[in-house]
């Protein structure tokens, strides 16, 4: 398929790799021209109307709704039967203002980090029109280890909230026990020791826990993206009169921490709002 990828960074860029070694004609457009080159078998595209002409699908993956938004207002002119592909996370309610104007809009976030997109192996929460179904499936195996399909359009956004609310609650508990550990003097790999492989052990907690002992963070999930992600699903609970006390405190953390000057840095970085 003629696929445009709109939006190369951590996830974009290694999902743009994996459609053209899956055998697909992708062209790649980012807003700083420099991260859609130099993407092994994708062919870069100076302006999004280039990427998008003659595209069979089209492929956002942007950080956040204002980006959605801003670059699918200037590619809808250049859609010409390609269907639209929404992958990142902007939540049900923009979702369901996209999908107000791109008609058969496919909402397709995804679960997983740098290393899974780099390995094709996202969990691709699908929905949308059924009849797009088979035409985008090929482009989900080439990303995806798993494709979930949940429904109309906006369910998709719907799960992905759901997903990362406990992500987000893992994270912040991570680093809390770590600062804690630290201050009383536990050595912090003796608590990951503790309950790795149990029941209240994660795998996530080691590869997070490893980044907040080291104080060393390398963007796999930027924090201020993760923030995004707290307030966007702070938002929607509030829509359903619903009061997500702890989220509201993992929010105000990482907005410390991002304060602080640590939201580029991947998201482990939260701990640092903890650190006395
Ligand atoms: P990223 O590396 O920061 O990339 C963000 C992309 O959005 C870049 O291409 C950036 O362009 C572009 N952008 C930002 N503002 C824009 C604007 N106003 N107009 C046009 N382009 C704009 O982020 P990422 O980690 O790939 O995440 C992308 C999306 O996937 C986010 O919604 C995120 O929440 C979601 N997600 C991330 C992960 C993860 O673990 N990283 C996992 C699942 C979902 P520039 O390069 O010019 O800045």
């Amino acid at each position: 398929m003629r696929v445009a990828v709109l939006g190369t960074g951590i996830m974009g860029a290694p999902m743009a790799r994996n459609l053209a070694a899956a055998g697909h004609e992708v062209t790649a457009w980012n807003r700083s021209p420099e991260k859609a080159r130099g993407i092994d078998g994708v062919e870069p595209a100076g302006e999004i109307a280039e990427a998008v002409g003659g595209a069979e699908a089209v492929i956002t993956m942007l950080a956040d709704a204002d980006a959605v938004e801003a670059v699918v207002r200037e590619a809808l002119p250049a859609l010409d039967g390609g269907v639209l592909i929404q992958t990142s996370t902007i939540g049900p309610e923009a979702t369901a203002r996209l999908a107000e104007q791109v008609p058969g809009l496919v909402d397709a976030p995804v679960l997983g980090t740098k290393a899974p997109a780099e390995q094709g192996k996202l969990i691709v929460l699908a929905s949308g029109p059924e009849d797009a179904r088979e035409r985008v499936e090929p482009l989900f195996d080439a990303i995806g280890a798993k494709t979930l399909w949940l429904g109309e359009a906006g369910a998709g956004s719907r799960l992905k909230l759901v997903i990362n609310t406990w992500l987000l609650a893992l994270t912040e508990g991570l680093a809390e026990a770590i600062a804690l550990a630290e201050a009383l003097d536990v050595d912090p790999q003796t608590f990951l020791d503790a309950i790795d492989g149990g029941p209240v052990g994660a795998p996530y907690a080691n590869i997070k826990g490893k980044l907040m002992m080291e104080r060393d963070f390398p963007p796999s999930f930027p924090l201020e993206l993760a923030l995004k992600d707290a307030r966007l699903a702070l938002a929607a609970a509030e829509e359903q009169g619903l009061r997500l006390g702890a989220l509201a405190a993992i929010a105000e953390q990482m907005e410390r921490a991002v304060e602080a000057g640590h939201g580029k840095d991947d998201m482990a970085a939260t701990i640092q709002a903890s650190r006395a």
